[in-house]
């Protein structure tokens, strides 16, 4: 028989086996199969029975080190000052207890805390040599992380120089989707037949730890900057507090999160934590705690660290916001290219602020692997703060009425065989004239990022279509009046509005169009880059796969993806009658420059290698929007533009005193003008 200790420390591995299993499954690929507040008791029963057992302590413990592990594929890089992850408070007592350990280390010292958002995304480390970029790196075990570069310099927040020229500067932030790119994405990955993302962190780490940086860069990132890794400043003084770092490092051009403040003790803490806990779901991007930092950098240095931790920093979590329901039904839709999509219908019940009486199942293997059935007990959450989801079914109390739900065998809109084609998750109606998918591209179509017709809802479109009115996209350029007008709630002044704003949308920008089209993968970015490529969409209907793969920012699957569309016979004719209605399928040419163009008189130097432009690209579009190009940096320069590896131009610049901008800075201030 097992002695106590032995049967102990079974338990202990037991736990640590299925701990290291989400870990794997979070911080590798990116897909965890349990929520965090799942984890974080698992981990917290883990560190329970380490405090009584401490002999059982082992170091590879996941209590005792950070998560993640490098993916292959990436280069390695080292931390010169390790990246840690921050203990967790899961409420007031925590936090008091947090405070007294603090005031036992520094004795009667003051001291004061700074209070940060805790932004849901993933770490990166940010190094600039000279003020340039040179290198980014993701987290990973805290002492080796993966080496991400060129995809973190897609992301536009992150400047690829600073604003002084600092010797050496490792900078720690969080990279992050805001919640309604999650939304969109999920939304297509849906379409496509890929599993989703179960939260908007997730799908920052898997968006930013691609191999293929045109796929993050058609991602839609962003990063808040909140701290110091390390720094040589050539005489220059460190900030001492941690307040002053997050100012100086605004100084510098990187993006800080407005939101934080000085707290003079922990009584202000916990009414800060609060007040975020009630006002968190309407931020536009998905937060999971408050941060709490010592302010003076010579007290954190006091308080030094473990080997997972800080001991100067917490991480105030809040606790999930669930409820229980009951499935009183699962339905299914059809998507826009015929991906059926299960919904759950639930009892009505109050989450996060809401009622909610829908859950997303998005798809069958979903379905499977939480074994939700019709009639079960079950609780939900808002992924991203915003989708109501599964969490898990009360199996406890099933009764036997239960019911599997099994995906039907023809689509409920056209009666087409349902399919699921091999490698993706979703089942798709195989119907070519299937009126639902006719429904979503209509919609889309008319929808706010593609041709934004006004008056043209889900609504209004599911009339035109069961009116037989419209068949295909290009039918709504010949609708009349007196077509509109015989239908139902449909008024002279309404009729008149509809087919005027049909109209207008005629002249719509070439990438607009490009995106109503509803070609898989092409989402409005990469409409916006084959727009600027082609010019002429014409052109790109005979565009060829070897062109389109050295685009940059079009990866093989959106190539391949526009060259099928552009073959099929039927889509070729649709875009031939939306030319015969006089849509417009040239690309914008840029307007020639006047005295208000924002470079007029300007004069500009351009140095180092850009990143999206080529040198001619970049001298073309300054000069159109007014400016001069010189090829030496004077008192009389306005600006200099500085890409990557820039020469002694830059240093010259410095010196004088004159404005150094970046690419992007460039592209903003010449967009101002379009
Ligand atoms: P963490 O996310 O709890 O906290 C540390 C991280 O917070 C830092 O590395 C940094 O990335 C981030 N952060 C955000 N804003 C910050 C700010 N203002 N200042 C400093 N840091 C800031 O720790 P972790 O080690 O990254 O992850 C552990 C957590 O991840 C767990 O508590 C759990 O919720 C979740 N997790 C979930 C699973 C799962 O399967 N669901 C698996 C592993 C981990």
């Amino acid at each position: 028989m097992d002695s106590e200790p032995e049967k102990l420390r079974q338990t202990i591995d037991q736990l640590r086996r299925e701990i290291e299993q989400h870990n794997y499954r979070y911080y590798v690929l990116d897909a965890p199969t349990v929520t965090d507040a799942q984890y974080d008791r698992l981990m917290a029963d883990l560190q329970q029975l380490e405090k009584e057992y401490p002999f059982l302590i082992t170091p590879d413990s996941p209590t005792q080190r950070v998560g993640g592990k490098p993916r292959e594929g990436f280069a390695t890089v080292q931390h010169t000052v390790p990246m840690l992850s921050l203990a967790n408070a899961f409420g007031d007592g925590d936090l008091k207890d947090f405070d007294r350990r603090v005031r036992g280390t520094l004795g009667n010292e003051p001291y004061d805390y700074v209070v940060e958002l805790k932004i849901d995304g993933l770490a990166v480390s940010l190094t600039y040599q000279d003020g340039i970029m040179v290198r980014g790196a993701t987290r990973g075990n805290g002492a080796t992380g993966e080496d991400i570069t060129a995809n973190l310099k897609t992301i536009r927040s992150i400047p690829l120089h600073l604003h002084k020229p600092v010797d050496l500067l490792e900078v720690r932030g969080e990279v992050y989707m805001p919640k309604e790119s999650f939304l969109e994405l999920n939304r297509q990955r849906e379409e496509r037949g890929e599993p989703p993302f179960a939260n908007p962190r997730n799908a920052a780490a898997g968006s930013l730890r691609q191999l293929d940086p045109a796929v993050t860069a058609g991602r839609n990132l962003s990063i808040f900057v909140y701290g110091i890794g390390a720094a040589e400043l050539n005489g220059e003084r460190l900030p001492e507090s941690h307040s002053a770092s997050l100012k100086w490092l605004e100084s510098l051009g990187l993006r800080i999160n407005t939101y934080h403040q000085l707290c003079r003790d922990i009584g202000e803490v916990i009414s800060y934590c609060q007040i975020w806990q009630d006002k968190k779901t309407a931020l536009p991007y998905q937060i999971d705690g408050i941060v709490v930092k010592v302010n003076l950098l010579d007290q954190q240095t006091t308080l030094g660290a473990t080997m997972k931790s800080p001991r100067w920093a917490i991480a105030f979590k809040f606790p999930p916001e669930q409820a229980q329901t009951t499935v009183l039904d699962v339905i299914v839709s059809v998507g826009r290219t015929g991906a059926i999509t299960p919904t759950a219908l639930l009892d009505p019940v109050t989450v996060a602020g809401s009622t909610v009486s829908r859950a997303t199942l998005h798809n069958l293997d979903i379905i499977r692997e939480k074994d939700i059935r019709i009639g079960d007990r079950v609780i939900i959450h808002k992924a991203g703060d915003v989708i109501p989801e599964v969490v898990e079914v009360l199996k406890e109390h099933r009764t036997g009425a239960e019911k599997i739900f099994s995906m039907p065998a023809v689509c409920p809109a056209c009666g087409a065989e349902v399919v699921r084609p091999s490698g993706e998750s979703a089942h798709r109606c195989t119907g070519a004239a299937c009126p639902a998918q006719l429904l979503e591209g209509l919609i889309h179509f008319a929808s706010r990022g593609a041709m934004d017709i006004d008056g043209l809802g889900p609504a209004v479109v599911t009339q035109l279509v069961e009116a037989g009115l419209v068949k295909d996209v290009s039918d709504l350029y010949s609708l009349t009046l007196d077509q509109l007008r015989r239908l139902e709630r449909f008024a002279d002044k309404s009729a008149e509005n509809l087919v005027r704003a049909i109209a207008k949308s005629k002249e719509n920008p070439l990438q607009r169009l490009i995106f109503a089209l509803g070609i898989r993968h092409v989402g409005e970015r990469a409409a916006r880059v084959l727009a600027e490529h082609f010019g002429d969409l014409r052109i790109l209907m005979d565009a060829r796969l070897e062109e389109l793969t050295t685009i940059m920012e079009i990866g093989p699957k959106i190539a391949e993806s526009v060259v099928n569309f552009m073959r099929e016979p039927q889509n070729r004719t649709l875009i031939e009658r939306l030319i015969e209605h006089g849509l417009n399928v040239v690309a914008e040419v840029l307007p020639t420059a006047g005295p208000d163009s924002p470079l007029a008189g300007k004069t500009l130097v351009l140095t180092g290698t850009l990143a999206s432009l080529k040198r001619d690209d970049a001298k073309e579009l300054i000069e159109k929007a007014g400016g001069k190009v010189a090829s030496s940096v004077s008192k009389k320069t306005d600006y200099v533009v500085v890409g990557e590896d820039p020469g002694s131009k830059y240093e010259k610049a410095v010196k004088l005193g004159v404005q150094v901008i970046s690419e992007q800075e460039l592209l903003d201030l010449v967009a101002s003008h379009y």
